[in-house]
């Protein structure tokens, strides 16, 4: 007999940073049972899924139980009896009972609870793991190298640092635990320089926030501690700018931190410059959402650098079509909050793949201790997972569960 849902049910839970977010609970018709909680972003673009909060003075208006009312209510009576063996059908039901582009009714939060919820509950019934269900029996399985944030600064954070963040780009291993553990001691030798000239620092997510006083000093303190733990071989460094927090359309600059204004040719003369100096291999929205000609221009000027789209694509189809047509990136950061369903998520994903893009599979900074976005990464082949410092229970669940999948790929 097929199995079928039988009952969902959304709640109110809290995510890492103490700020409330959706958990659905999934019932199917013989009995299995699972739950799925989403993330959500700080540095959050303007295309993205919207995320439905209550409003009013419980948690300054961001609670959660209009959106958990959605997944009891109109999406358990929608979904009630339908067969979990098709995420494409579950997930076009529930857009469609939305019926917005964005996902105003419901809630993306509640939509995307609802998706993971069913993929989970469709991968235990078929008795596959969850991974390898995303992906189809066909598709090729690849660990994904990890891409992490150590330290950080921009808007949101304490550091002075003009950028958002400062990222270890690692390559070259054989195996993805060895990878992790260079990751680890990298974080670790990091926490003692840094500490050694500044003393106790604040963290942000797991990035260390402390005054460093220039971009510059920010990656002599990676890459000294990579070579320190032995890793220089394999380590490059990543910049996330998040531009679109520092850009002002009214006088079409960019201001960051102690830095003067910037135009766009003089922010890509930084990015070139820092190129030149670094081994900086990877540079995500550069330049701010609208701007498809800038990204174009620092890919046409920084040949071998990854140009990473995040803000700029949000995770959507049209908008990576008009990011190819321009030229403006060749990888796509892939988070599934900002599309919404995971059927449009890993859609996302192979349309970039299949334009020679590669693909980074990121947390937002608002986890929770799901581990999915893990298996998503495996199950989308993507080249790298931006999961964050190895210092924190919601990033190490993804790290724990790599972990498991190398160990079942293997055997
Ligand atoms: C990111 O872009 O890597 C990120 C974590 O963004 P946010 O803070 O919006 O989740
Ligand atoms: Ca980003």
């Amino acid at each position: 007999m097929k199995e079928v849902i039988q009952q969902l049910r959304g709640r109110e839970i809290l995510n890492a940073r103490g700020k409330p977010t959706v958990e659905a609970e999934l019932i199917t018709s013989s009995g299995i049972t699972v739950t799925a909680s989403v993330p959500s972003g700080t540095s959050t673009g303007k295309y993205e899924a919207f995320e439905l909060y209550d409003g009013g003075s419980r948690y300054e208006g961001c609670g959660t139980r209009k959106a958990a009312a959605n997944i009891s209510g109109e999406i358990n009576d929608c979904l009630r009896g339908v067969a979990l063996e098709d995420l494409r059908a579950i997930d076009q039901r529930i857009c469609a009972l939305d019926g917005t582009p964005n996902k105003s009714r419901l809630g993306g939060n509640a939509l995307l609870a609802v998706s993971m919820a069913a993929a989970r509950a469709g991968a235990a019934a078929a008795g596959v793991p969850l991974y390898r269900w995303l992906a189809g029996e066909q598709r090729k399985l690849r660990m994904p190298d990890l891409t992490a944030t150590v330290i950080a600064g921009g808007a949101f954070s304490f550091s002075g640092l003009a950028f958002e963040d400062y990222i270890l780009v690692l390559s070259g291993f054989e195996q993805f635990s060895d990878e992790l553990e260079a990751l680890v001691a990298i974080r670790r030798q990091l926490e003692r320089d840094v500490r050694a000239k500044y003393g106790d620092f604040l963290e942000d997510g797991g990035a260390i926030a402390a005054p460093i006083a220039s971009d510059g000093e920010a990656f002599e303190f990676m890459l000294e501690a990579a070579r320190k733990a032995g890793f220089e071989a394999n380590a490059a460094l990543g910049l996330d700018v998040a531009s679109s927090q520092m850009y002002s359309p009214e006088d079409d600059l960019y201001r960051f931190g102690k830095l003067p204004p910037q135009n766009r040719e003089q922010l890509l003369e930084t990015y070139l410059g820092l190129c030149r100096e670094y081994p900086l291999r990877l540079i995500e929205d550069g330049f701010h959402e609208d701007d498809f000609e800038g990204f174009g221009m620092l890919k046409a000027a920084a040949p071998g650098i990854q140009v990473v789209g995040d803000d700029l694509f949000a995770t959507n189809l049209a908008r990576i079509r008009r990011g190819i047509q321009h030229d403006s990136a060749n990888t796509l950061l892939l988070k599934m909050n900002q599309a919404g369903t995971i059927t449009e998520a890993m859609d996302a994903g192979r349309f970039a793949q299949e334009n020679g893009y590669d693909v980074i599979v990121s947390l937002r900074s608002g986890e929770t201790t799901d581990d999915f976005a893990a298996d998503l990464a495996v199950a989308v082949g993507a080249r790298q997972i931006k999961a964050g410092s190895p210092v924190r229970a919601e990033r190490n669940a993804k790290y724990n569960r790599l972990l498991k999948i190398q160990a079942q790929l293997e055997s």
